[in-house]
């Protein structure tokens, strides 16, 4: 093996590309966190952007990897989350995807971004997208002969350019609506708004994860978002995890009998 492209990315002193949380839990539940971290490698400053650029929600999903890590210990659940932010590389998008590395997000230019060379692509996929889906995909051979439902676990912002969004949690789904039609009704059950495939819904020309790990390999799945202003602190988003859990607990049975 020569001289690894990670090693041209990733310094030896920085955090790994992914991190796994609690590999052997025993939960059917397999979790993701796609976009937990707003962190930049070191070798790419800052992208060009603002200290409060790269603290928003163009970069990571604020509160999501609190409330993911919380939901792998109320569950027993395995979790894989990505190490960097989603402006270095996306890794819920596919390879051939326009939006895989953003020269825009959320209205703002990404300067970092502007003129990435193919090699320079490829060296953010073998650092980081790679080893984040190898992982997920390893884990997920392993337990071939256990059932797995797939929660890949996100946040959205309050406001876009749709205007105000009323839900604080919602559900999104491509074709395969199993899980989803469990797991919306037991979220609705106290009177709690869900969105319903909105304001976002799961397909493979802009999704990866759900479209690689769960449709692909028929696990059933959700992607889970929560509204950024209901877990911005961790007590808040320890309250989400608590109340999807719950949610979870009184479907398992039944979702354990779709796969
Ligand atoms: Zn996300």
């Amino acid at each position: 093996m020569g001289q690894s492209t990670t090693d041209s990315l990733l310094q030896p002193d920085e955090p790994p590309a992914v991190e796994v949380v609690n590999p052997e839990g025993k939960s059917a539940a397999f979790l993701l966190c796609d976009h937990a971290s707003n962190r930049i490698p070191k070798a790419l400053g800052t992208l060009g952007l603002s200290d409060a650029e790269r603290a928003d929600h163009i970069a990571w999903d604020p509160g999501a990897a609190n409330m993911a890590r919380r939901l792998s210990r109320l569950l027993d659940a395995p979790l894989v989350l990505s190490g960097y932010s989603r402006l270095v590389i996306d890794c819920n998008r596919p390879l051939d995807s326009t939006q895989l590395i953003a020269t825009v997000s959320g209205g703002v230019t990404v300067p970092g971004n502007a003129s990435v060379s193919p090699e320079d692509r490829a060296v953010r996929i073998d650092a980081l997208h790679r080893p984040y889906h190898d992982t997920i995909a390893d884990m997920l051979d392993a337990r071939r002969k256990r059932p797995t439902l797939l929660l890949s676990i996100h946040s959205f912002t309050p406001e876009l350019d749709d205007g105000p969004r009323p839900w604080p949690i919602a559900i999104a789904y491509g074709d395969d609506d199993r899980l989803a039609r469990l797991l919306i009704p037991a979220l609705r059950a106290d009177g709690t708004v869900v969105g319903d495939n909105q304001p976002y819904s799961v397909a493979a020309w802009s999704d990866y994860s759900i479209p690689v790990h769960g449709e692909r390999r028929g696990n059933p799945h959700v992607l889970v978002e929560t509204r950024q202003d209901g877990i911005r602190t961790p007590e808040a988003a320890a309250a989400w995890a608590d109340k999807l859990a719950d949610a979870y607990r009184r479907i398992e049975a039944e979702a354990l009998g779709l796969s």
